[in-house]
Protein backbone atom coordinates (compact mmCIF):
# COMPACT_ATOMS: atom_id res chain seq x y z
CA UNK A 1 0.00 0.00 0.00
CA UNK A 2 0.96 3.60 -0.90
CA UNK A 3 0.13 6.17 0.98
CA UNK A 4 -0.89 9.43 -0.67
CA UNK A 5 1.83 11.22 1.34
CA UNK A 6 4.09 9.33 0.00
CA UNK A 7 3.18 9.65 -3.98
CA UNK A 8 3.16 13.68 -3.68
CA UNK A 9 7.04 13.28 -3.29
CA UNK A 10 8.90 13.68 -6.60
CA UNK A 11 10.73 10.22 -5.89
CA UNK A 12 10.27 7.85 -4.14
CA UNK A 13 12.82 6.11 -1.60
CA UNK A 14 13.07 2.11 -1.12
CA UNK A 15 11.04 1.47 2.18
CA UNK A 16 12.82 -1.48 4.48
CA UNK A 17 11.35 -3.29 7.28
CA UNK A 18 14.02 -2.65 10.35
CA UNK A 19 13.96 -5.24 12.76
CA UNK A 20 15.08 -2.22 14.92
CA UNK A 21 12.36 -0.03 14.99
CA UNK A 22 9.73 -3.02 14.17
CA UNK A 23 8.73 -0.67 11.26
CA UNK A 24 8.82 -0.56 7.57
CA UNK A 25 10.66 2.82 7.10
CA UNK A 26 12.54 4.90 4.36
CA UNK A 27 16.14 4.16 4.09
CA UNK A 28 18.36 6.41 3.70
CA UNK A 29 22.50 6.05 4.19
CA UNK A 30 24.15 8.59 6.77
CA UNK A 31 26.65 9.28 3.92
CA UNK A 32 24.79 10.89 1.18
CA UNK A 33 24.97 8.44 -1.62
CA UNK A 34 27.15 6.15 -0.52
CA UNK A 35 25.77 2.87 1.76
CA UNK A 36 27.53 0.73 3.78
CA UNK A 37 26.11 -2.35 4.92
CA UNK A 38 27.16 -5.55 6.26
CA UNK A 39 25.42 -8.88 6.49
CA UNK A 40 26.34 -12.13 8.96
CA UNK A 41 28.08 -14.54 6.67
CA UNK A 42 28.53 -18.68 6.54
CA UNK A 43 29.55 -21.10 9.39
CA UNK A 44 32.48 -23.26 7.34
CA UNK A 45 31.60 -26.46 9.18
CA UNK A 46 29.81 -27.80 6.27
CA UNK A 47 28.45 -27.36 2.83
CA UNK A 48 25.63 -24.51 2.96
CA UNK A 49 21.94 -25.16 2.59
CA UNK A 50 19.09 -23.79 0.51
CA UNK A 51 17.80 -21.89 3.82
CA UNK A 52 21.41 -20.45 4.20
CA UNK A 53 20.97 -19.33 0.87
CA UNK A 54 17.68 -18.22 0.38
CA UNK A 55 19.16 -15.62 3.03
CA UNK A 56 22.55 -14.63 0.98
CA UNK A 57 20.37 -14.07 -1.61
CA UNK A 58 17.47 -11.72 -0.22
CA UNK A 59 20.86 -9.68 0.74
CA UNK A 60 21.98 -10.27 -2.92
CA UNK A 61 18.90 -8.28 -4.32
CA UNK A 62 19.20 -5.59 -1.56
CA UNK A 63 22.77 -5.04 -2.90
CA UNK A 64 22.09 -4.76 -6.49
CA UNK A 65 18.79 -3.17 -5.77
CA UNK A 66 20.59 -0.57 -3.89
CA UNK A 67 22.84 -0.06 -6.95
CA UNK A 68 20.50 0.08 -9.32
CA UNK A 69 19.28 2.93 -7.36
CA UNK A 70 22.13 4.81 -7.96
CA UNK A 71 24.30 4.27 -4.47
CA UNK A 72 27.39 3.48 -4.28
CA UNK A 73 27.54 0.29 -1.84
CA UNK A 74 30.22 -0.55 0.16
CA UNK A 75 29.25 -4.39 0.87
CA UNK A 76 31.32 -6.71 3.63
CA UNK A 77 30.64 -10.18 4.51
CA UNK A 78 32.18 -12.25 7.29
CA UNK A 79 33.19 -16.10 6.95
CA UNK A 80 32.79 -17.08 10.55
CA UNK A 81 35.51 -19.44 10.66
CA UNK A 82 36.34 -19.99 13.94
CA UNK A 83 33.08 -21.34 16.53
CA UNK A 84 32.37 -24.30 18.54
CA UNK A 85 31.23 -26.41 16.11
CA UNK A 86 34.14 -25.73 13.93
CA UNK A 87 36.52 -26.35 16.68
CA UNK A 88 35.01 -29.45 17.47
CA UNK A 89 35.09 -30.63 14.18
CA UNK A 90 38.64 -29.93 13.68
CA UNK A 91 39.73 -31.72 16.89
CA UNK A 92 37.98 -34.36 16.19
CA UNK A 93 39.53 -34.66 13.19
CA UNK A 94 42.74 -33.69 13.85
CA UNK A 95 43.54 -30.84 11.48
CA UNK A 96 43.83 -27.27 11.98
CA UNK A 97 41.19 -24.83 12.18
CA UNK A 98 42.02 -23.71 8.86
CA UNK A 99 42.66 -26.86 7.31
CA UNK A 100 38.99 -27.92 8.41
CA UNK A 101 37.29 -24.85 6.93
CA UNK A 102 39.47 -24.39 3.71
CA UNK A 103 37.33 -26.86 1.39
CA UNK A 104 33.86 -24.94 3.04
CA UNK A 105 35.34 -22.22 2.33
CA UNK A 106 36.02 -22.96 -1.48
CA UNK A 107 32.51 -25.11 -1.49
CA UNK A 108 30.73 -21.50 0.10
CA UNK A 109 32.10 -19.39 -2.87
CA UNK A 110 31.41 -21.50 -5.56
CA UNK A 111 27.63 -21.88 -4.31
CA UNK A 112 27.58 -18.44 -4.56
CA UNK A 113 28.92 -18.39 -7.82
CA UNK A 114 26.56 -21.25 -9.33
CA UNK A 115 23.88 -19.10 -7.62
CA UNK A 116 25.12 -15.86 -9.47
CA UNK A 117 25.06 -13.98 -6.32
CA UNK A 118 27.63 -11.21 -6.57
CA UNK A 119 30.31 -10.88 -4.52
CA UNK A 120 30.83 -8.49 -1.37
CA UNK A 121 33.93 -7.53 0.50
CA UNK A 122 34.83 -10.95 2.38
CA UNK A 123 36.79 -11.15 5.91
CA UNK A 124 37.86 -13.74 7.67
CA UNK A 125 37.47 -14.15 11.61
CA UNK A 126 40.74 -15.84 11.84
CA UNK A 127 42.45 -13.20 9.92
CA UNK A 128 41.53 -10.75 13.00
CA UNK A 129 41.82 -12.31 16.36
CA UNK A 130 44.41 -9.67 17.99
CA UNK A 131 42.09 -6.87 17.00
CA UNK A 132 39.45 -9.50 18.85
CA UNK A 133 41.63 -9.27 21.72
CA UNK A 134 42.00 -5.68 21.63
CA UNK A 135 38.26 -4.48 21.34
CA UNK A 136 37.65 -7.13 24.37
CA UNK A 137 40.73 -5.46 26.55
CA UNK A 138 38.70 -2.11 25.76
CA UNK A 139 35.71 -3.41 27.01
CA UNK A 140 37.16 -4.40 30.24
CA UNK A 141 39.08 -1.27 30.86
CA UNK A 142 35.33 -0.07 30.29
CA UNK A 143 33.75 -2.18 33.35
CA UNK A 144 31.51 -3.83 30.50
CA UNK A 145 33.81 -6.85 30.35
CA UNK A 146 35.32 -9.49 33.01
CA UNK A 147 37.62 -11.66 33.16
CA UNK A 148 36.81 -15.37 34.97
CA UNK A 149 39.44 -17.48 36.98
CA UNK A 150 40.11 -19.87 33.72
CA UNK A 151 40.79 -16.74 31.66
CA UNK A 152 37.81 -16.84 29.80
CA UNK A 153 36.13 -13.32 29.37
CA UNK A 154 32.38 -12.45 29.43
CA UNK A 155 30.07 -9.58 28.36
CA UNK A 156 28.42 -7.73 31.34
CA UNK A 157 25.22 -7.15 30.27
CA UNK A 158 23.44 -5.52 33.18
CA UNK A 159 25.73 -2.88 32.02
CA UNK A 160 24.27 -2.13 28.90
CA UNK A 161 20.45 -1.30 29.74
CA UNK A 162 19.10 -1.35 26.33
CA UNK A 163 19.77 -4.94 26.17
CA UNK A 164 17.05 -6.36 24.56
CA UNK A 165 16.25 -3.32 22.07
CA UNK A 166 16.66 -5.47 18.51
CA UNK A 167 14.62 -8.54 19.78
CA UNK A 168 12.02 -7.13 22.01
CA UNK A 169 12.66 -9.11 25.07
CA UNK A 170 12.19 -7.43 28.35
CA UNK A 171 15.54 -8.95 30.66
CA UNK A 172 14.42 -6.72 33.90
CA UNK A 173 14.98 -9.16 36.79
CA UNK A 174 18.13 -11.20 35.31
CA UNK A 175 20.47 -12.43 37.74
CA UNK A 176 23.54 -10.39 37.60
CA UNK A 177 26.64 -12.45 36.67
CA UNK A 178 24.70 -15.76 35.11
CA UNK A 179 27.13 -16.73 32.60
CA UNK A 180 26.57 -18.58 29.23
CA UNK A 181 29.54 -19.92 27.50
CA UNK A 182 28.10 -21.80 24.49
CA UNK A 183 27.97 -19.40 21.21
CA UNK A 184 24.05 -20.29 20.60
CA UNK A 185 21.90 -20.61 23.23
CA UNK A 186 17.92 -20.41 24.59
CA UNK A 187 15.83 -17.49 23.46
CA UNK A 188 15.32 -16.51 26.62
CA UNK A 189 18.56 -16.67 28.48
CA UNK A 190 19.49 -13.19 29.55
CA UNK A 191 23.13 -14.16 30.45
CA UNK A 192 26.60 -12.79 30.19
CA UNK A 193 28.04 -14.17 27.06
CA UNK A 194 31.24 -15.38 26.43
CA UNK A 195 33.59 -12.84 24.61
CA UNK A 196 36.52 -14.98 24.60
CA UNK A 197 37.17 -18.76 25.77
CA UNK A 198 39.96 -19.93 27.53
CA UNK A 199 41.97 -23.17 25.82
CA UNK A 200 41.20 -26.26 26.05
CA UNK A 201 43.45 -29.42 25.92
CA UNK A 202 43.76 -30.44 22.29
CA UNK A 203 41.68 -27.15 20.84
CA UNK A 204 42.83 -24.63 18.69
CA UNK A 205 43.71 -21.00 20.49
CA UNK A 206 45.40 -17.88 20.15
CA UNK A 207 48.54 -15.79 22.08
CA UNK A 208 47.03 -12.32 22.52
CA UNK A 209 47.25 -9.27 24.84
CA UNK A 210 44.18 -10.54 27.00
CA UNK A 211 45.69 -14.07 27.05
CA UNK A 212 45.54 -17.36 25.21
CA UNK A 213 41.94 -18.46 23.94
CA UNK A 214 39.50 -18.04 21.29
CA UNK A 215 36.90 -15.59 20.24
CA UNK A 216 33.38 -16.09 20.52
CA UNK A 217 31.44 -15.94 17.34
CA UNK A 218 29.58 -12.58 18.64
CA UNK A 219 32.50 -10.62 18.64
CA UNK A 220 33.69 -12.08 15.70
CA UNK A 221 31.26 -9.25 13.47
CA UNK A 222 31.41 -6.66 15.96
CA UNK A 223 35.17 -6.03 15.45
CA UNK A 224 35.14 -6.91 11.11
CA UNK A 225 32.23 -4.79 10.83
CA UNK A 226 33.38 -1.85 12.74
CA UNK A 227 36.59 -2.27 11.37
CA UNK A 228 35.17 -2.14 7.99
CA UNK A 229 32.20 0.40 8.20
CA UNK A 230 33.01 2.45 11.03
CA UNK A 231 31.60 2.24 14.09
CA UNK A 232 28.13 3.34 13.07
CA UNK A 233 26.94 2.05 9.60
CA UNK A 234 23.80 1.67 7.34
CA UNK A 235 22.46 -2.10 7.59
CA UNK A 236 22.79 -4.92 8.96
CA UNK A 237 21.89 -8.41 7.58
CA UNK A 238 21.19 -12.03 8.57
CA UNK A 239 18.54 -14.43 8.99
CA UNK A 240 15.93 -14.12 11.88
CA UNK A 241 17.57 -16.53 13.43
CA UNK A 242 20.61 -14.17 14.02
CA UNK A 243 18.63 -11.32 15.98
CA UNK A 244 18.80 -13.43 19.70
CA UNK A 245 21.50 -13.75 20.54
CA UNK A 246 23.53 -12.77 17.50
CA UNK A 247 22.65 -9.43 16.56
CA UNK A 248 21.47 -8.46 20.14
CA UNK A 249 25.00 -9.09 21.34
CA UNK A 250 26.48 -7.56 18.61
CA UNK A 251 24.76 -4.46 19.26
CA UNK A 252 25.93 -4.45 23.19
CA UNK A 253 29.56 -5.18 22.83
CA UNK A 254 29.44 -2.49 20.01
CA UNK A 255 27.89 0.29 21.49
CA UNK A 256 29.13 -0.31 24.99
CA UNK A 257 32.70 0.50 23.18
CA UNK A 258 31.52 3.41 20.64
CA UNK A 259 29.17 5.15 22.69
CA UNK A 260 27.08 5.42 19.53
CA UNK A 261 24.67 3.73 17.58
CA UNK A 262 26.18 0.36 15.98
CA UNK A 263 23.73 -0.38 12.48
CA UNK A 264 20.85 2.06 11.92
CA UNK A 265 18.66 -0.60 10.39
CA UNK A 266 18.56 -4.31 10.88
CA UNK A 267 17.68 -6.58 7.85
CA UNK A 268 16.28 -10.15 8.45
CA UNK A 269 15.30 -12.41 6.32
CA UNK A 270 12.31 -15.04 7.29
CA UNK A 271 13.51 -18.83 7.78
CA UNK A 272 12.74 -21.10 4.74
CA UNK A 273 10.68 -24.52 5.41
CA UNK A 274 10.94 -27.22 2.83
CA UNK A 275 7.63 -28.69 1.76
CA UNK A 276 6.22 -27.31 4.84
CA UNK A 277 8.42 -28.48 7.45
CA UNK A 278 11.46 -27.03 9.47
CA UNK A 279 14.48 -28.20 7.24
CA UNK A 280 16.47 -31.04 9.27
CA UNK A 281 19.02 -33.92 8.37
CA UNK A 282 16.57 -36.43 10.29
CA UNK A 283 13.86 -35.18 8.69
CA UNK A 284 15.23 -36.03 5.33
CA UNK A 285 14.35 -32.58 3.79
CA UNK A 286 17.63 -31.12 4.35
CA UNK A 287 19.70 -30.00 0.64
CA UNK A 288 22.57 -28.02 -0.42
CA UNK A 289 22.87 -26.21 -3.55
CA UNK A 290 24.60 -29.28 -4.79
CA UNK A 291 22.11 -31.86 -3.35
CA UNK A 292 19.57 -30.22 -6.10
CA UNK A 293 21.83 -29.82 -8.48
CA UNK A 294 22.56 -33.27 -8.84
CA UNK A 295 19.35 -34.42 -9.05
CA UNK A 296 19.58 -32.46 -11.90
CA UNK A 297 17.84 -29.36 -11.39
CA UNK A 298 19.39 -26.16 -13.07
CA UNK A 299 21.12 -23.17 -10.78
CA UNK A 300 18.50 -20.84 -12.47
CA UNK A 301 15.27 -22.55 -11.28
CA UNK A 302 16.79 -22.60 -7.74
CA UNK A 303 17.95 -18.76 -7.80
CA UNK A 304 14.40 -18.20 -9.45
CA UNK A 305 12.56 -20.43 -6.52
CA UNK A 306 14.32 -18.17 -4.07
CA UNK A 307 13.66 -14.95 -5.03
CA UNK A 308 9.96 -15.75 -5.79
CA UNK A 309 8.52 -14.91 -1.96
CA UNK A 310 9.58 -11.51 -0.69
CA UNK A 311 12.49 -11.84 1.81
CA UNK A 312 9.81 -11.16 5.11
CA UNK A 313 7.57 -13.97 4.03
CA UNK A 314 7.70 -18.05 4.91
CA UNK A 315 8.89 -19.41 1.93
CA UNK A 316 8.13 -22.93 1.55
CA UNK A 317 10.64 -24.99 -0.77
CA UNK A 318 8.92 -27.52 -2.59
CA UNK A 319 10.11 -29.70 -5.64
CA UNK A 320 6.70 -28.74 -7.50
CA UNK A 321 8.09 -25.26 -7.10
CA UNK A 322 11.60 -25.69 -8.10
CA UNK A 323 9.71 -27.15 -11.63
CA UNK A 324 7.52 -24.13 -11.96
CA UNK A 325 10.53 -22.05 -11.81
CA UNK A 326 12.21 -23.74 -14.05
CA UNK A 327 9.22 -23.47 -16.21
CA UNK A 328 9.01 -19.15 -15.31
CA UNK A 329 12.85 -19.00 -16.37
CA UNK A 330 12.50 -20.29 -19.63
CA UNK A 331 9.62 -18.52 -20.54
CA UNK A 332 11.28 -15.34 -20.00
CA UNK A 333 14.50 -16.93 -21.80
CA UNK A 334 12.57 -17.31 -25.10
CA UNK A 335 10.33 -14.12 -24.73
CA UNK A 336 14.33 -12.46 -24.75
CA UNK A 337 14.98 -14.68 -27.35
CA UNK A 338 12.05 -14.08 -29.49
CA UNK A 339 12.87 -9.97 -28.80
CA UNK A 340 16.29 -10.22 -30.55
CA UNK A 341 15.82 -13.25 -32.37
CA UNK A 342 13.30 -11.76 -34.55
CA UNK A 343 13.04 -9.65 -37.94
CA UNK A 344 10.32 -6.63 -37.08
CA UNK A 345 8.93 -4.53 -39.69
CA UNK A 346 10.34 -0.54 -39.82
CA UNK A 347 8.84 2.14 -37.16
CA UNK A 348 7.30 2.07 -33.83
CA UNK A 349 4.54 0.73 -31.94
CA UNK A 350 4.07 3.76 -29.26
CA UNK A 351 1.87 1.18 -27.00
CA UNK A 352 4.64 -1.02 -26.54
CA UNK A 353 7.31 2.00 -25.54
CA UNK A 354 4.77 2.72 -22.91
CA UNK A 355 3.88 -0.55 -21.74
CA UNK A 356 8.23 -0.87 -21.61
CA UNK A 357 8.19 2.27 -19.38
CA UNK A 358 5.33 1.35 -17.35
CA UNK A 359 7.28 -2.32 -16.38
CA UNK A 360 10.22 -0.18 -15.77
CA UNK A 361 8.24 1.77 -13.13
CA UNK A 362 6.56 -0.86 -11.90
CA UNK A 363 9.59 -2.54 -11.12
CA UNK A 364 11.41 0.22 -9.14
CA UNK A 365 7.78 0.83 -7.22
CA UNK A 366 8.19 -3.26 -6.36
CA UNK A 367 11.04 -3.43 -5.09
CA UNK A 368 11.26 0.16 -3.50
CA UNK A 369 7.94 -1.60 -1.61
CA UNK A 370 10.13 -3.76 1.04
CA UNK A 371 11.96 -5.59 -1.93
CA UNK A 372 8.53 -6.99 -2.66
CA UNK A 373 9.78 -9.30 -5.72
CA UNK A 374 6.88 -11.20 -6.04
CA UNK A 375 5.36 -8.35 -7.65
CA UNK A 376 8.55 -7.49 -9.86
CA UNK A 377 8.21 -10.46 -11.17
CA UNK A 378 4.67 -10.19 -11.92
CA UNK A 379 5.16 -6.97 -13.75
CA UNK A 380 7.87 -8.37 -16.33
CA UNK A 381 5.35 -11.43 -16.80
CA UNK A 382 2.76 -9.09 -18.01
CA UNK A 383 5.00 -7.11 -20.20
CA UNK A 384 5.62 -10.57 -21.66
CA UNK A 385 1.99 -11.83 -21.55
CA UNK A 386 1.44 -8.41 -23.74
CA UNK A 387 4.03 -8.36 -26.14
CA UNK A 388 3.38 -12.06 -27.07
CA UNK A 389 0.08 -11.35 -27.58
CA UNK A 390 1.23 -8.12 -29.61
CA UNK A 391 3.93 -10.32 -31.88
CA UNK A 392 1.12 -12.62 -33.03
CA UNK A 393 -0.66 -10.26 -33.95
CA UNK A 394 2.24 -8.66 -35.90
CA UNK A 395 1.98 -5.31 -34.07
CA UNK A 396 5.62 -4.81 -32.93
CA UNK A 397 7.64 -3.22 -34.48
CA UNK A 398 11.67 -2.39 -34.92
CA UNK A 399 11.94 0.63 -32.88
CA UNK A 400 10.17 -0.93 -29.75
CA UNK A 401 12.58 -3.81 -29.30
CA UNK A 402 15.30 -1.51 -27.87
CA UNK A 403 12.67 -0.13 -24.73
CA UNK A 404 11.46 -3.87 -24.48
CA UNK A 405 15.12 -4.88 -23.89
CA UNK A 406 15.28 -2.03 -21.47
CA UNK A 407 12.91 -3.43 -19.29
CA UNK A 408 14.47 -6.94 -19.37
CA UNK A 409 17.87 -5.73 -18.69
CA UNK A 410 16.67 -3.79 -15.41
CA UNK A 411 14.73 -6.65 -14.62
CA UNK A 412 17.70 -8.62 -14.77
CA UNK A 413 19.61 -7.07 -12.82
CA UNK A 414 18.32 -7.82 -9.82
CA UNK A 415 17.13 -11.18 -10.55
CA UNK A 416 20.18 -12.44 -12.23
CA UNK A 417 18.51 -15.47 -14.12
CA UNK A 418 18.63 -14.76 -17.41
CA UNK A 419 21.49 -15.74 -18.95
CA UNK A 420 22.29 -19.08 -19.72
CA UNK A 421 25.42 -20.58 -17.93
CA UNK A 422 23.14 -23.05 -16.23
CA UNK A 423 24.81 -26.31 -18.09
CA UNK A 424 28.38 -25.03 -17.34
CA UNK A 425 27.71 -24.68 -13.78
CA UNK A 426 26.37 -28.03 -13.51
CA UNK A 427 29.04 -29.67 -14.88
CA UNK A 428 31.47 -28.07 -12.44
CA UNK A 429 29.30 -30.02 -9.94
CA UNK A 430 28.95 -32.88 -12.17
CA UNK A 431 32.62 -32.95 -11.54
CA UNK A 432 33.17 -32.22 -7.79
CA UNK A 433 31.01 -35.01 -7.65
CA UNK A 434 33.01 -37.26 -9.67
CA UNK A 435 36.25 -35.81 -7.73
CA UNK A 436 34.31 -36.87 -3.76
CA UNK A 437 33.28 -40.07 -4.82
CA UNK A 438 29.16 -39.34 -4.99
CA UNK A 439 29.11 -40.70 -7.85
CA UNK A 440 26.10 -42.29 -6.78
CA UNK A 441 24.14 -39.43 -6.00
CA UNK A 442 24.82 -38.14 -9.78
CA UNK A 443 20.95 -38.32 -11.52
CA UNK A 444 20.51 -38.81 -14.87
CA UNK A 445 18.95 -35.78 -16.00
CA UNK A 446 22.52 -34.29 -14.92
CA UNK A 447 24.52 -36.56 -16.63
CA UNK A 448 21.91 -35.68 -19.62
CA UNK A 449 22.02 -31.62 -19.00
CA UNK A 450 25.77 -31.17 -17.91
CA UNK A 451 27.18 -33.74 -20.64
CA UNK A 452 26.17 -33.03 -23.57
CA UNK A 453 29.07 -31.33 -25.53
CA UNK A 454 29.14 -27.60 -25.18
CA UNK A 455 28.43 -25.06 -27.57
CA UNK A 456 28.33 -21.10 -27.46
CA UNK A 457 25.47 -19.32 -28.19
CA UNK A 458 27.55 -18.06 -31.56
CA UNK A 459 28.09 -21.64 -32.20
CA UNK A 460 25.02 -22.28 -32.21
CA UNK A 461 23.58 -19.73 -34.22
CA UNK A 462 26.00 -20.54 -36.78
CA UNK A 463 25.01 -23.78 -36.98
CA UNK A 464 21.65 -22.94 -36.76
CA UNK A 465 22.63 -20.17 -40.00
CA UNK A 466 24.21 -23.19 -41.92
CA UNK A 467 21.16 -25.78 -41.56
CA UNK A 468 18.62 -23.17 -43.05
CA UNK A 469 20.85 -22.54 -45.91
CA UNK A 470 21.36 -26.25 -46.62
CA UNK A 471 17.57 -26.27 -46.00
CA UNK A 472 16.85 -23.66 -48.69
CA UNK A 473 19.15 -25.34 -51.00
CA UNK A 474 17.68 -28.49 -50.66
CA UNK A 475 20.28 -29.77 -48.92
CA UNK A 476 17.93 -32.19 -46.47
CA UNK A 477 20.88 -34.56 -45.60
CA UNK A 478 23.05 -31.90 -44.87
CA UNK A 479 20.38 -29.98 -42.92
CA UNK A 480 18.92 -32.72 -41.33
CA UNK A 481 22.78 -33.73 -39.92
CA UNK A 482 22.99 -30.71 -38.22
CA UNK A 483 19.85 -30.29 -36.45
CA UNK A 484 20.61 -33.87 -35.26
CA UNK A 485 24.02 -32.53 -34.15
CA UNK A 486 21.91 -29.22 -32.08
CA UNK A 487 19.76 -31.94 -30.61
CA UNK A 488 22.39 -34.17 -28.98
CA UNK A 489 24.17 -30.72 -27.93
CA UNK A 490 20.93 -30.54 -25.88
CA UNK A 491 19.60 -27.38 -28.37
CA UNK A 492 16.04 -26.83 -29.20
CA UNK A 493 15.43 -25.86 -32.75
CA UNK A 494 11.86 -24.31 -33.07
CA UNK A 495 10.15 -23.54 -36.68
CA UNK A 496 8.31 -19.62 -35.85
CA UNK A 497 6.57 -17.52 -38.07
CA UNK A 498 9.21 -15.30 -37.50
CA UNK A 499 11.96 -17.22 -38.71
CA UNK A 500 14.08 -20.50 -36.90
CA UNK A 501 14.63 -20.38 -33.38
CA UNK A 502 16.75 -22.08 -30.90
CA UNK A 503 16.99 -22.38 -27.23
CA UNK A 504 18.61 -24.84 -24.62
CA UNK A 505 17.00 -27.70 -23.02
P1 LIG B 1 25.18 -20.08 9.46
O1 LIG B 1 26.09 -20.65 8.42
O2 LIG B 1 24.47 -21.09 10.27
O3 LIG B 1 25.93 -19.08 10.33
O4 LIG B 1 24.06 -19.27 8.70
C1 LIG B 1 24.31 -18.40 7.63
C2 LIG B 1 23.09 -17.57 7.34
O5 LIG B 1 21.98 -18.40 6.93
C3 LIG B 1 22.58 -16.79 8.56
O6 LIG B 1 22.20 -15.49 8.15
C4 LIG B 1 21.36 -17.59 9.00
O7 LIG B 1 20.44 -16.77 9.66
C5 LIG B 1 20.82 -18.06 7.68
N1 LIG B 1 19.94 -19.26 7.76
C6 LIG B 1 20.18 -20.44 8.38
N2 LIG B 1 19.14 -21.30 8.22
C7 LIG B 1 18.21 -20.66 7.47
C8 LIG B 1 16.91 -20.99 6.97
N3 LIG B 1 16.34 -22.19 7.17
N4 LIG B 1 16.24 -20.06 6.24
C9 LIG B 1 16.80 -18.83 6.02
N5 LIG B 1 18.01 -18.46 6.45
C10 LIG B 1 18.73 -19.34 7.18
ZN1 LIG C 1 27.38 -12.13 12.56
Amino acid sequence: MIDSALLSKPYMALRLYNTLSGKIEEFHPLDGNRVRMYACGPTVYDYGHIGNFRTFIAVDLLYRFLRQSGYEVRYVMNITDVDDKIIRNSARDGVSVQQYTAKYIQAFFEDSAILSIEKPKFVRATEHINAMAEFIAKLEKKGYAYRTDDGSYYFRIAKFPAYGKLSKKDFAGMTDGARVDVDEYEKDSARDFALWKAPKPGEASWDTVIGPGRPGWHIECSVMSMEELGPSFDLHAGGEDLIFPHHENEIAQSESLSGQQFARHWFHARFLLVEGQKMSKSLGNFFTIRDLVLRGHKPSSIRWLLTQVPYRNQLNFTFDGLKSAASSVEKLRNFRFRLTSSQFPAGENPAMAQLAADTIARLKSSLEDDLNTAEAQAAIFDMLRKVNTALDAGEVRQADVKPMLEAISKFEEIFGVLNDDDQSKMRGVLEWARAEGRESEISPELLEIAGSPQLTDEKITEKVSEMEAARKSRNFKSSDAIRSELTAAGIIIENTKEGVRWRRR
